[in-house]
């Protein structure tokens, strides 16, 4: 049974406070948004501490954001909120946020996109950075529309962080999953960079989706390292070497997303390059 507007208005509160309370906002950061009914949102008021809400607080539009009743406006951002419910009719939910480590990665221009972590390619598959517009303008859904079709999560370049799930609490926990990744990522990259899972494992993990019940918005692509970000509208690219050695040679793409030829390697990619082609010589 669809939860009541009283619950949802409660999960809301609830779902903010959390969000606060992990230091994904600041200050009157973030936003929150679900699916009363057909016709209806639920959203976060504009200019709240996202971690001190009520119930009553809350504002409830149309599917185009015009509001139906509330005392305050909608949050700054739900054009961006209403882009995802118009691509993805399933999404019950919305969260953004800007929690830290995975900001400095949009910051960085950094995808989360490596296969490291099964759980992490299981679920999220990877994690995309949208191109940067500017906060509350129409380009923000714009940038958002290129990957929402098949990414559950995503990055907002020098922004923040989007997630979306088939209810309020499936949709925290991704931007909760997105955090620890990247968390985890910035460590493994300070000891000397990722280990990657194989492509072959990266399918047996795809497979997996089915038997847990992983409704996935879209496969990963078949070989990522022939895709480019503009081909991931329909394919989600997990970067894997196809040999099962662990090998670390990702390119980094820091600078990719800015538009220029830059390639940047690790000291350890680098060195396994070298090494790569002096066996290739002999
Ligand atoms: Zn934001």
């Amino acid at each position: 049974m669809a939860p009541s507007e009283s619950q949802l208005r409660g999960d809301v509160v609830e779902v903010g406070r959390r969000l606060y309370a992990r230091g994904y906002t600041a200050s009157n950061d973030g936003n929150i948004s679900v699916r009363l009914d057909s016709s209806r949102l639920l959203v976060t008021p504009a200019n709240v501490c996202k971690g001190f809400m009520n119930e009553a607080m809350m504002v409830v539009t149309d599917l185009d954001g015009q509001k139906i009743t509330g005392e305050r406006n909608a949050s700054s951002e739900i054009q961006m909120h209403l882009e995802v419910y118009r691509q993805r009719p399933e999404v019950q939910a919305v969260v953004h946020a800007h929690p830290p480590i995975a900001t400095a990665f949009a910051v960085a221009g950094i995808p989360l996109d490596r296969a490291v972590l099964a759980e992490v390619v299981t679920t999220l598959g990877s994690v995309p950075i949208a191109e940067y517009a500017t906060p509350s303008t129409k380009e923000l859904p714009d940038a958002v529309r290129k990957y929402v079709k098949a990414h559950d999560g995503m990055l907002l370049a020098n922004h923040g962080a989007l997630t979306l799930g088939t209810d309020l609490y499936s949709a925290y926990y991704k931007m909760e999953t997105i955090e620890h990744f990247a968390h985890i990522s910035f460590i493994a990259r300070l000891l000397g960079g990722e280990r990657l899972l194989s492509r072959d494992e990266v399918q047996r993990l795809q497979g997996l989706r089915g038997r847990y019940g992983i409704a996935a918005p879209a496969p990963i692509c078949a070989d990522p390292v022939e895709s480019s970000q503009a081909e991931s509208a329909d394919c989600q690219v997990v970067f894997a070497p196809s040999s099962p050695s662990g090998e670390r040679l990702v390119p980094e793409r820091a600078t990719s997303i800015r538009g220029d030829e830059e390639i940047r390697l690790t000291y350890r990619e680098l060195t396994a390059l070298i090494e790569d082609a002096v066996r290739n010589l002999k």
